[in-house]
């Protein structure tokens, strides 16, 4: 039997549409440096994202289904693509500008984007990629730039206020399948060839609706959100579409993204949420030492992408009173997998394990542990297997290519059809989950795992260490052994190998002791700001690092 329900199609334009006029008088606020913020009200996003729709397809002649990449930083202009590329029936796709430029030019012509909207100030970076952008054929260029640069390049020039300018301000958006495309965003890649995941308007819908949930971020029009995790690393983790739904005013770093701006502009501004991953607030946390400055409008932060010292978390909860939640996800799921706020009426240390984990599954997001023979592990909180999720905002096959069949290559969906995430750890019976490793960085140690995460959150907890970096390497005895790499705190003194290995003796089995040392500068990011510990594999195997063996 069928329900007597309207069948009414989930969309990003919906989503526009509510927040342009509901939410109409709540803001996007731009940080430009030293001249004053840009200030736009979300009614006049709307009217400025018709106007897009507009020149895209009247002026650049951009049809449904056409891709049309974005190499943005976080401002009120990315936000105006965000909505008008799919509400027109478009598919946004958001370049992340940190890639190697081999492999922006790769996914750009796998995508076969036809047109980018490039910040002026990124015009250096894409200048110079633009000869072998084969499928582009329009560059919008949006505020101040160089465009010299273009000179001479082969798809036409645009800039975008001209571009808008005097085109209506309204746009009868198309009524569309909810299971279209809407956005697409490609992994950044640590092996092979980056992989395309297309997100439906359905699953921006209801992920946005997540973000939005008290179990999750919980904001309203009365909370002013600092996204400083880029828009181009995955959606910004739903908070630009999310804040339409709310009416969540949007504080937008731009490209200033250093410690000292993100300071200057949470104390001017006066956010109350932001969201980032763990290496921009170790950042943050040290320019505060250095130079205090009053962030007491932040009530809660959101951290993700990679796994957050507890000793962050504390620290920022103690000295700034900032409430620090963790949660997991990754490309291929929206992002939003799990969000660590403690199961009602625990406080305090009580709360603070689950605090700590990588969080509980909401509703939508169904998981399981796969052990090492491939059984189902139970959720008992100690057996370990890798995580496999499934759900309506999970990624279910990769981009195949324009006219191309979607991949599900065998290592990243089971036959069932879940998500194999690649990593690796426990969950508790009521339903949190702790990381211990994505699987390729597991040290795998005479037939036993030791986490790297583990070994590095309690060095991290040592007073004198700033950053530390786990890595396996290969040993003769037991196949592979952990190596420690350390990044001290300026000013911190001297600290001997032989006392942080003691600092951890009363916190690991003995046997998970690193034995292996070095000190380096900083540990090598990836291009999303994460610990890359396939550099430091290399530069180990290179012979590049000083290492002490106890
Ligand atoms: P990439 O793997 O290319 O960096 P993603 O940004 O999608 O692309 O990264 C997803 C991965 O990041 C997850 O599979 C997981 O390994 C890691 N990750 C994300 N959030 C956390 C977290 N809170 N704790 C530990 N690891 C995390």
């Amino acid at each position: 039997m069928l329900s007597t329900m309207q069948d009414v199609p989930l969309t990003v334009s919906r989503i526009l549409r509510h927040g342009t006029t509901v939410h109409g008088r709540s803001r996007i606020t731009t940080w430009t440096g030293n001249a004053e913020p840009q200030r736009r009200t979300f009614a006049e996003i709307g009217e400025r994202t018709a106007q897009l729709a507009h020149a895209l397809r009247d002026g650049l002649g951009i049809a449904r289904d056409d891709r049309v990449a974005t190499l943005m930083w976080n401002n009120a202009e990315h936000v105006e693509a965000y909505f008008a590329i799919p509400a027109m029936g478009s598919v946004l796709h958001t370049l992340n500008l940190r890639l190697p430029a081999e492999q922006l030019v790769w996914i750009v012509g796998h995508a076969a984007d036809r047109a980018i909207l490039v910040d002026g100030s990124l015009l250096p970076l894409l200048a110079p990629l633009l000869p072998r952008l084969d499928t582009v054929e329009h560059v919008v260029v949006v505020g101040p730039g160089d465009t010299s640069v273009l000179d001479g390049c082969r798809p036409a020039v645009h800039e975008y206020e001209a571009l808008l300018a005097g085109r209506p301000t309204a746009y009868d958006w198309p009524e569309l399948d909810e299971r279209t495309a809407a956005a697409m965003c490609y992994t950044s890649g640590t092996t092979g060839d980056p992989k395309g995941v297309v997100y439906s308007h359905r699953s921006v819908y209801l992920h946005s609706m997540q973000v939005n949930m008290g179990e999750c971020m919980g904001l309203t029009d009365a909370d002013t959100s600092l996204p400083v995790v880029p828009m181009f690393h995955v959606n910004a983790w739903g908070l630009p579409h999310a804040a339409f739904m709310t009416g969540v005013n949007l504080l937008m770093p731009d490209r200033f993204l250093q410690p000292a701006p993100l300071a200057e502009m949470i104390e001017a501004e006066r956010p109350t949420h932001s969201a980032a991953v763990p290496t921009i607030w170790q950042g943050l946390l040290a320019e505060l030492a250095e130079r205090p400055r009053d962030i007491s409008s932040l009530r809660h932060v959101t951290i993700g992408g990679s796994a957050c010292p507890p000793s962050l978390m504390r620290t920022f909860e103690e000295r700034y009173g900032v409430r620090v939640v963790h949660a997991w996800g990754m490309t291929e799921t929206s992002p939003l997998g799990t969000v660590g706020h403690p199961p009602g009426g625990l406080s305090g240390e009580d709360a603070w394990p689950y605090r700590v984990s990588q969080g509980r599954f909401p509703a939508s997001v169904e998981a399981r542990l796969i052990g090492p023979d491939g059984s189902e592990m139970p959720w008992d909180g100690k057996s370990a297997g890798e995580l496999e999720v499934r759900g309506p905002w999970i990624a279910g096959a990769y981009y195949g290519g324009a006219g191309a069949e979607p991949i599900r290559p065998e290592d990243r969906f089971s036959p069932d059809g879940w998500l194999r995430t690649g990593d690796v750890g426990t969950v508790t019976p009521d339903g949190y989950l702790t990381l211990t490793d994505r699987a390729k960085d597991v040290i795998k140690s005479g037939g036993e795992w030791i986490s790297s995460v583990e070994l590095e959150n309690h060095l991290m907890g040592h007073p004198a260490v700033a950053e530390a970096a786990v890595v396996a390497v290969p040993d003769e005895k037991w196949g592979e052994r952990p190596l420690a790499t350390v990044v001290l705190k300026e000013g911190a003194g001297k600290v001997s190998y032989e006392e942080l290995r003691d600092f951890l003796a009363d916190k690991v089995a003995r046997w998970q002791l690193p034995e292996r040392w070095t000190v380096i500068p900083a540990v090598p990011k990836t291009s999303v700001g994460k610990f890359d510990k396939k550099v430091l594999r290399a530069r180990y195997a290179e012979g590049e690092l000083d290492v002490t063996r106890l």
